[in-house]
């Protein structure tokens, strides 16, 4: 496990990850009922700006911080309005992940369920949710103990999946893990966040999705540059299981926003597809 996300907070793929997750809880907030929060691999929570690997890679300043920074309107703010207010608390001197992202959007009846394995993170993100009754932090992994907790006694829900894509293999892994907790969460939501290199790849990735007959499946990229250089992170994406029908919309007036604030390069932009059995 040599991952470390301290690199990475606030890249733009956090911002468009954590963007999405508060439309995504929001959505569910809109009836009257209790939610569950999962995330599958939560990393620490927080992050320092003046680290040394926040220095290494500079990645925030391409990413959250030129989204704090630009110019909106109001469509815009009201959509990123939950994320901002998530990530004031803790800036200018930290960058929150999507634990604290989800913690934010809280209300006194939902409930957040972390998972997360790295035995070097797991008691950092214990400590930080310490005195905090409505979330548990599990230092497991994800993928099996996520699944032994679905579908959660709230039976409105979201699970949060983000991997390290470490070894080649979690894009297989979320295809299981979709399998099995929708199968045993019907309405449950979830969300597989995913990195785009190459768009191939990815695209035949999606073929096998869309060809697995998921009755409700959506599909939203975003590209900092064209998708077409294998070892670059070019764009990133989420695959959601029962998306909020507002969420199309919602992603019509963000995307292109977002990829108009984070461009690196030519080739910059979005795309959002219906993945569901037709
Ligand atoms: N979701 C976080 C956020 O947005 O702030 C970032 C998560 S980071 C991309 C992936 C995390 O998964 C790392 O902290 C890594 O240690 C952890 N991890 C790797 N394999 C895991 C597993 N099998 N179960 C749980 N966590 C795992």
């Amino acid at each position: 496990m040599n991952y470390r996300h301290a690199y990475h907070a606030g890249n733009f793929a956090d911002v468009f990850k954590h963007i999405l997750l508060t439309r995504l809880a929001l959505y569910l907030q809109r009836k009257d009922k209790p939610i569950r929060l999962f995330d599958t691999h939560a990393g620490i929570g927080l992050y320092a700006r003046d680290s040394e690997e926040q220095a290494k890679t500079g990645e925030a300043a391409l990413g959250i911080e030129k989204v704090l920074a630009a110019t909106t309107n109001p469509a815009i703010e009201e959509l990123i309005a939950p994320w901002r207010t998530a990530v004031n608390a803790h800036w200018p001197g930290s960058i929150p992940g999507s634990p604290l992202i989800a913690k934010a959007m809280l209300r006194k009846s939902d409930r957040l369920t972390l998972f997360e394995k790295h035995p070097d993170d797991a008691p950092l993100l214990k400590e930080r949710f310490a005195d905090d009754w409505q979330t548990r932090v599990y230092p497991s992994d994800g993928w099996l103990a996520a699944v032994s907790q679905i579908p959660p006694k709230e039976s409105r829900g979201l699970a949060l999946v983000d991997p390290p894509f470490e070894d080649g293999k979690d894009f297989d892994r979320m295809i299981d893990f979709l399998k099995n907790s929708t199968q045993r969460w019907p309405g449950g939501m979830v969300a597989l966040w995913y990195p785009v290199k190459k768009r191939d790849h990815t695209d035949e990735w999606l073929s096998t999705l869309k060809g697995m007959g998921f009755p409700k499946l959506l599909n939203a990229e975003l590209y900092i540059r064209e998708p077409r250089f294998p070892n670059m992170l070019n764009g990133c994406g989420m695959v959601i299981a029962n998306a909020p029908y507002v969420l199309p919309d919602e992603l019509a007036t963000l995307l292109p926003w977002l990829a108009g604030v984070m461009r690196q390069d030519k080739g910059a932009g979005h795309r959002v597809q219906d993945l569901s059995k037709r």
